[in-house]
């Protein structure tokens, strides 16, 4: 799998400097906080704003699968029958429907990447891999990216929950200059509740990686109801001690929700309605308790 849901050009939360970010689509954990819900499914999707739609019905009419009925004056798709051929998208007058996810060969995207040259040059910039699970991709394709990249010398980053076979990691690490690591709850069974999966591969994972030499920044979003404590911060901090990780710099990441417009566009559900970011001062003390731990360049935010 290597679709793509989206080339963001001028990130400054991604990384180093001035960033071109790649999306791709397809992770294997379900945060329930997540911001991109479209990129959380393997495989390319549709996508409807129904809030916008003015019912004109020419994406039924259209559509040569029979995949959208007419309900209370909207169109509903059936996922299993549409084929994704885009006709839809192409007639729909308002302009609200999309085919989510786009393959890109390595030419086409090194092509499409190597335009910022200039930016990543001046700022200390350059590319980012994001998604989505980036790690969970077409390995090869992603090696033949990579290597691309650092022939002409764009730096590479990679955000990661680190949910893979390390073998994975130990394949691209000598083509990253930085890996944007998450590390969100300590507690194996609320990071089972809330990502869907527990945190022994990840934490492991990070303890090899480190060892290996890469260079990692730690990003903790920070979720008032999941890990926003005292007791979840020291534990990381005591982790990142306990096995010599010395992070470059921790971004603690204030949950918000601005990605939950999204989810019924693709009819899914949000399951972060009763999440909130803590206090500011509680941040503040968080931020405080990783500085006094040997952690100087923790702040809030990417
Ligand atoms: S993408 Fe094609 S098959 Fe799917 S709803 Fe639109 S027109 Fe029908
Ligand atoms: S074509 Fe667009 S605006 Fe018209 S019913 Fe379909 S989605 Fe709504």
């Amino acid at each position: 799998m290597k679709n793509i849901t989206n080339i963001q050009k001028f990130s400054v939360h991604d990384g180093d400097g001035i960033r071109t970010s790649v999306f791709f689509k397809g992770c294997p954990l379900k945060c329930a906080w997540c911001h991109n819900p479209e990129t959380q499914r393997y495989g390319r999707e549709m996508q409807y704003d129904s809030e916008k739609c003015t019912g004109c019905g020419a994406c039924v009419k259209v559509c040569p699968s029979q995949a959208l009925v007419m309900k209370d004056g909207k169109p509903v798709l059936n996922r299993e029958v549409c084929t994704l051929c885009g006709r839809c998208e192409n007639y729909c007058p308002a302009g609200i429907r999309e085919v989510v996810g786009r393959e890109y060969t390595v030419k086409e995207l090194v092509k499409e990447l190597m335009k910022d040259q200039i930016f990543y040059e001046d700022s200390g910039g350059g590319v980012t891999f994001s998604g989505g699970e980036v790690m969970t991709m077409d390995l090869e394709y992603l090696l033949a990216v990579a290597k691309e990249l650092r022939r002409q010398d764009v730096t590479l980053t990679i955000d990661t929950c680190g949910y893979v076979p390390y073998e994975r990691f130990k394949a691209i690490l000598p083509y990253v200059d930085t890996f944007l690591y998450d590390v969100k709850v300590m507690d194996s069974k609320l990071h089972n509740q809330y990502m869907g999966v527990d945190n022994k591969l990840i934490l492991e994972n990070l303890i090899r990686l480190a060892g290996d030499g890469a260079r990692i920044y730690i990003r903790i979003p920070v979720i008032k109801e999941v890990n926003g404590n005292e007791k979840n911060m020291k534990e990381t901090i005591a982790f990142l001690k306990e096995h010599d990780i010395h992070p470059p710099q921790i971004n603690l990441l204030p949950y918000h929700d601005t990605g939950s417009g999204k989810y019924p566009k693709l009819d899914m559900e949000y399951k972060g309605t009763d999440l909130h970011a803590p206090e500011r001062a509680e941040m503040e003390e968080f931020v405080r308790l990783f500085q006094e731990a040997g952690f100087q360049n923790t702040k809030i935010g990417g």
